[in-house]
């Protein structure tokens, strides 16, 4: 069986693409006072940032 039953609308949260790996990174709550500075997926993207 597929679950059907979603909770609350999850496709409402805003998304964007690490700049590293390009990984879609979803909207978390503690990125709420950061997000639009947050760039990277992870603590490793952030260390491997691009030149
Ligand atoms: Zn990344």
């Amino acid at each position: 069986m597929m679950k059907t039953s979603f909770k609350g609308n999850k496709s409402f949260l805003p998304s964007k693409p690490c700049i590293v790996c390009k990984k879609e990174m979803t909207w978390r709550k503690s990125w709420a006072k950061n997000w639009e500075s947050v760039k990277y997926c992870s603590d490793a993207c952030r260390r491997k940032k691009p030149d």
